[in-house]
């Protein structure tokens, strides 16, 4: 398989090219074609496998960059996660000129604040901070339309359940999630099943 075998435009494909990334690792394959789709997906895959890519690329594609509000939100554990995948989505999304912002805690308010407030397609973030933005008022979601959970068993590990629930309450209901975890605990399942809609099952 190939990067040119999946419905991704030129400006995606040429900056996969440009970071060096030949085919798609095993991930990427089973995730792409999927998501593209729009369609809910579960991942049981863990760090190394090209995972961040496998959402990455899906979402750099499918955000209009007329669209000034955000419209994929990502979930991560740490603030080093956190990021690393604005990196990687900004790197995939650079010839699109594709925007992420990423948020989490010691780190200015004000400063986040006015990030969201100039054009940002892709909003990367840990739960404690993003949750801070919704309550203050400060991240619009009515345009939201994709939504990542990333190292969901993590998340569970670190206390961080509850407040992905909050988060996701406050999202439209017509959205396509994806869930990504390196084990598939059974509070995890809970949470996909409470929040997905049917969702595709794939296992690396
Ligand atoms: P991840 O599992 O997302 O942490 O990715 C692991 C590493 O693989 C990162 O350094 C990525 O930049 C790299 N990577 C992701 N996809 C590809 C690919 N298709 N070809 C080569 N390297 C890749």
């Amino acid at each position: 398989r190939q990067f040119t075998d999946y419905e991704l435009s030129e400006d995606i494909v040429r900056a996969l090219h440009s970071l060096g990334y030949e085919k798609p690792t095993d991930v990427q394959n089973e995730v792409i074609p999927i998501a593209l789709q729009e369609k809910d997906l579960t991942v049981k895959s863990r760090t190394g496998s090209g995972k961040t890519a496998a959402f990455g690329i899906p979402i750099c594609e499918l955000v209009e960059w007329e669209e000034n509000r955000p419209q994929a939100l990502i979930l991560t554990p740490t603030r080093e996660l956190a990021d690393q995948v604005k990196q990687d989505v900004t790197n995939i999304g650079r010839f699109k000129r594709i925007k992420a912002v990423a948020l989490y805690g010691k780190q200015p308010f004000a400063k986040q604040k006015l990030e969201l407030h100039q054009k940002c397609h892709v909003v990367v973030g840990t739960p404690g901070r993003v949750l801070d933005h919704i309550q203050k008022g400060t991240l619009d979601l009515e345009r939201l339309k994709y939504l990542v959970i990333d190292e969901a068993d993590e998340m569970l590990r670190m206390g961080f359940i509850e407040q992905v629930g909050a988060i996701i309450d406050e999202l439209p209901t017509d959205r396509m999630t994806m869930l990504f975890s390196a084990t598939l605990p059974a509070d995890v399942e809970k949470l996909c099943h409470q929040y997905m809609k049917n969702p595709i099952d794939i296992e690396i």
